[in-house]
């Protein structure tokens, strides 16, 4: 396994020039050895595009990668020494299961004793040991690509496994236990894992560090807890989480904002931003709470309430912005006529939708 540096990244696929069309724009970051990352964003923002130039699929218009300091940005897949998962299994029907797993290390010619223990330590960790004389055909999509996944995790020698959205063939309760299971693989297998997803559960659940992509771009890599306590960017904010943080209009000064004439305190102090700036908070539904409509708290009106068992959230309007705010146990709103409540603590400035640090 290896470390993997991204120095200036970046790709093009032709067409008009400027950088701001790149597919994907300049990156620069540094994976570490045996990390289990997650690329997440929506359709389009570049996942892929990133995944085949870390496997050279793809050779960047710009930049290098290094694997473990050494160069590789013109090295051959191959020569790049790394197992990749598709999202369509790819797999011999004719062979056995036991044969599809250990078909990658017999291709490296690694010796006989040394396949049959890793094809039975993967066959066990995937629960595949009672099917491995099995021939391959005529099993279902799932089974397909559960050796899918055993073949890109048998050789201990790789350099990272990349894999790209693995589990959109599996059925929703096989994808659940799988999620569940990647991350135990990886914590048995101590390899580098680099998994693409559009799917916040499936990139929360597996990686140590999730890196969100935007329109090309990198917006934040970070710890689930990172990103949903403090993102860099609105897009992280609206992205990760059900729902997603709620991001208004304000004025900012020191340590208070002002939305529609109400003040809103902040815990940290704000120098001046950037006049042309556009300027706005950002608070997690989780800490702001409905409450009786009072003289110092911003008003709202609710739309409708949504009972998740453990917590309801309230769908409320601010003017015309719509929000979403905790309804604490036991409330019962009066009126359609909310105030809402923040804490302070959880509420973040954002300008032109970047994270600003207060001091
Ligand atoms: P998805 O989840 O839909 O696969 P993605 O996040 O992986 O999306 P990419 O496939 O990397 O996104 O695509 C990024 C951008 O590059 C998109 O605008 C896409 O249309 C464009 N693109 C991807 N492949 C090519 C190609 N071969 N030629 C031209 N443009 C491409």
């Amino acid at each position: 396994m290896a470390r993997i540096d991204l120095v200036d990244l970046a790709h093009s696929y032709g067409g008009n020039g400027g950088v701001e069309n790149y597919a994907l724009k300049p990156v620069t970051m540094t994976w570490r050895q045996g990390g289990a990352y997650a690329l997440l964003g929506p359709s389009g923002c570049g996942k892929t595009t990133l995944l085949n130039l870390i496997s050279g699929i793809l050779t960047p218009s710009r930049g290098k990668i290094l694997f473990d300091g050494k160069d590789i940005t013109q090295a051959s897949t191959r020569a790049r020494n790394i197992a990749q998962v598709f999202q369509f299994p790819v797999i011999y029907d004719t062979m056995t299961v036991g044969q599809n797993l250990a078909f990658p290390l017999r291709n490296r010619g690694v010796p006989k004793a040394e396949i049959d223990k890793r094809v039975a330590e993967i066959a066990r960790l995937l629960d595949l040991t009672p099917d491995l004389s099995r021939k391959a055909t005529r099993l279902t999509a799932d089974a397909k690509q559960k050796i899918s996944l055993g073949r890109g995790l048998v050789r201990s020698d790789v350099a990272a496994v990349l894999f790209d959205e693995p589990l959109t063939v599996i059925d929703p309760e096989l994808k659940w236990q799988l999620r569940s299971k990647l991350k135990a693989l990886h914590r048995e297998l101590d390899l580098t894992m680099i998994y693409v997803t559009h799917d916040q559960t499936e990139a929360l659940t597996f990686a140590d560090t999730v890196v969100v992509m935007h329109d090309g771009r990198v917006v934040q890599s970070g710890t689930p807890a990172e990103l949903f306590d403090k993102p860099a960017h609105t897009f992280v904010g609206y992205f990760i989480g059900s729902p997603g943080m709620n991001i208004i209009a304000a004025e900012v000064s020191g340590r208070q904002a002002r939305i529609e004439g109400r003040t809103i305190a902040l815990t940290r102090a704000y120098a001046a931003l950037p006049s042309n700036a556009k300027v706005e908070i950002g608070v997690r539904p989780e800490f702001v709470d409905i409450a009786e409509p009072a003289p110092d708290l911003l008003s709202a009106n609710i739309e409708r309430i949504d009972d998740l068992g453990r917590i309801r959230f309230a769908r409320v309007k601010v003017g015309d912005v719509k929000f979403a705010a905790r309804v604490p146990a036991g409330f019962a709103p009066s009126t359609s006529q909310v105030g809402l409540k923040f804490q302070p603590s959880h509420v973040h400035v954002y300008a032109d939708s970047h994270l600003v640090e207060g001091a």
